[in-house]
């Protein structure tokens, strides 16, 4: 099954926004297992909309359209498409009825192109919008399957789940795909290809697709079978030889991210973790706060990014800074120990580094002490080369102490 993405937006061609539903959708796509050869995106205009569409029936078997849906002038996906199938639109009732319902609390009365919002083509499913007024629909055409999506992300996004639930129950595929991700953490993509060369060349049912993302790589396994249990079985046969070679460096699945795995398994063991980050500038602490109940589990931390904070709050000595300098082991093992006690956590950890772009006490660019303190146990330096921009050091660095915490807690479990 081929799915051809279209966004449709003027705004779009124009670079004032960036096309992330693309990206977003077309990673789900991947997910399921389905092939996505083309992206296009086209601008508020009737006549090029209908050129994509006479092209796009071509070469896919889905259209799977954002954007356009709303109540202005230039919202036209609908209309151009009902034009172009030959089919009514006609309105679909819950959605009306919220519309109305709307416009009755808020003392107002809805204009025609308000309710318009709730106009679905004749004949199509349409998905209810939870977070909008304008639903999203398909509707299947001589072998066609057209997904029309609302273009604000907030409302797309959370909408794709029903798309998938259509996709399972009605789209005919030679047996049903499923599929798993396994995230990897601490290898590249080109050592985790490397290892899993024979695997991936010559593996066919199911498939393994590496993709590397923000120094990550994750592997998508998707199988085919007639059974959801079949496949499952299929996939966790591979997943096991794939471990049995680089299984150090799995840490999760799916939608699963690296401080989401931390989070989880902090509160589990209901420990508290405090962070002094002088390289990373709070990303840390900021990465841990993103999720909700992050209290129970994140004491705090200090920015110690100037020495003068290191000696004087988290007092590491001066003769350390002096004679190991800022960016050192030791220094790394002060901070994690003493932001522990200073917040009375079970964990601490701390990050000093140089992200670049000059190289510092002679360091160069890239060198990174990761430090984790946990009562009872001691510490831990974990001493880092890195690559890439100041960015993006920051940000492995992070990943990295969020790695690491895996580990130790893992074990500890
Ligand atoms: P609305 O009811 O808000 O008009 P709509 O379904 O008509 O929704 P558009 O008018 O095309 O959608 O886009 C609304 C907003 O959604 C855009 O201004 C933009 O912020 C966002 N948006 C649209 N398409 C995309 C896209 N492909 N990627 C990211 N954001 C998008």
């Amino acid at each position: 099954m081929n799915v051809e993405v279209i966004a449709v937006g003027t705004e779009l061609l124009l670079g004032q926004i960036a096309n992330t539903n693309g990206q977003f959708i077309s990673q789900r796509l991947a997910l399921m297992g389905y092939n996505c050869y083309f992206h296009t995106v086209v601008g508020d205009n009737e006549e090029r909309l209908l050129s994509v569409i006479e092209n796009a029936v071509k070469r896919a078997d889905i259209l799977l359209f954002t954007g356009g849906l709303g109540p202005t002038k230039d919202d036209i996906t609908k209309e151009v498409i009902a034009e172009y199938l030959n089919c009514k639109l006609v309105y679909d009732e819950p959605s009306l009825q919220s519309i109305l319902d709307y416009y009755k609390k808020v003392n107002r009365i809805p204009a025609e192109n308000n309710k318009k919002q709730a106009l679905v083509i004749e004949g199509s499913e349409a998905f209810f919008n939870d977070n909008g007024m304008a639903p999203g629909m398909a509707k299947q055409v001589d072998g066609k399957t057209y997904i029309l999506l609302p273009g604000p992300p907030t409302e797309m996004k959370p909408m794709f789940q029903k798309v998938e639930d259509y996709f399972i129950k009605n789209i005919e595929t030679d047996g049903k795909i499923y599929s798993r991700v396994l995230k990897f953490f601490g290898i590249g993509e080109s050592q985790l290809e490397a290892e899993l060369a024979d695997i991936i060349t010559n593996q066919t049912n199911p498939t393994v697709a590496p993709l590397a993302a923000e120094g990550e790589v994750t592997l998508r396994l998707t199988a085919k079978a007639e059974s959801q249990e079949e496949a499952m079985s299929l996939i966790d046969r591979t997943e096991s030889t794939i471990k049995a070679i680089v299984g150090d460096y799995l840490y999760g699945y799916d939608q699963d991210t690296l401080d989401a795995k931390v989070f989880s398994l902090l509160k589990k063991a209901q420990l508290t973790i405090a962070s002094a980050e002088s390289l990373t500038g709070g990303l840390f602490g900021n990465t841990l706060t993103a999720h909700t109940g992050a209290s129970s589990v994140y004491k705090g931390g200090v920015i110690c990014y100037q020495n003068e904070i290191k000696e004087h709050i988290l007092h590491v000595p001066q003769t350390v800074l002096t004679n190991e300098g800022a960016v050192s082991a030791a220094c790394a093992e002060q901070l994690a120990r003493n932001v522990r006690k200073l917040f009375c956590s079970q964990i601490g950890i701390s990050f000093t580094g140089v992200a670049g772009p000059s190289e510092l006490e002679g360091k160069s660019v890239g060198t990174v002490y990761v430090g984790i303190s946990i009562e009872g146990k001691g510490e831990k330096v974990i001493p880092l080369q890195l690559a890439g921009t100041r960015e993006q050091i920051k940000m492995r660095s992070a990943k990295h102490g969020f790695s690491e915490l895996i580990r130790l807690l893992k074990f500890n479990e």
